[in-house]
């Protein structure tokens, strides 16, 4: 399993392999480590190794933060997303502009055709709700259920909050 995260002590971003197998998560920039708790990780099969094929790993918890609540998503880069449509909608308009009807949209749909078939390929992680760490892993289990909007707004909110007592 990898993991991404912003780093409590730098804000770097660092990106770790076999999770599984580490106690500490160091960060590759200025070297703080961030302990992992003996619980965070699970195995689904138990007996069976987190490496092996049969057996994946369970995510109990963020490894980073303290918070339990995990969520999946898509592993898909939002601007290479959102560049694809603007190439698309761009694209769309200079066939608009020489008068070529049926280019236009064929342009429109492949775009749209393009997006789906790259959300569908794209592989699920998993993404912290607290502090926005990402797990990625063929072990990995997506155990959780998909993005709650009312649990996003609780840590949005609280994260404002701990802002704004900061800033006093
Ligand atoms: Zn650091
Ligand atoms: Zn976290």
């Amino acid at each position: 399993m990898r993991i991404a995260y912003a780093c409590p002590a730098c804000s770097a971003t660092v990106t770790l392999d076999g999770i599984e197998a580490r106690t500490v998560l160091q960060c590759t920039a200025c070297s703080a480590a961030v302990a992992i708790p003996d619980n965070a990780i699970g195995l689904e099969t138990p007996g069976i190794a987190a490496t092996s094929v049969a057996g994946g790993s369970r995510l109990n918890r963020c490894l980073v933060c303290p918070s339990t609540e995990l969520f999946v998503r898509k592993d898909f880069p939002q601007q290479l997303g959102l560049a694809i449509v603007v190439v698309g909608l761009l694209a769309s308009c200079v066939a608009w502009a020489w008068h070529e009807l049926i280019v236009t949209f064929a342009i429109l749909f492949a775009t749209a055709a393009v997006d789906v078939v790259l959300y569908l390929f794209m592989p699920d992680c998993l993404s912290c709700y607290r502090c926005g760490a990402r797990y990625r892993g063929d072990g990995l289990r997506a155990q959780r259920g998909g993005f709650d909007l009312e649990t996003h707004e609780k840590y949005r909110q609280q994260l404002a909050r701990s802002r704004q007592m900061a800033g006093r």
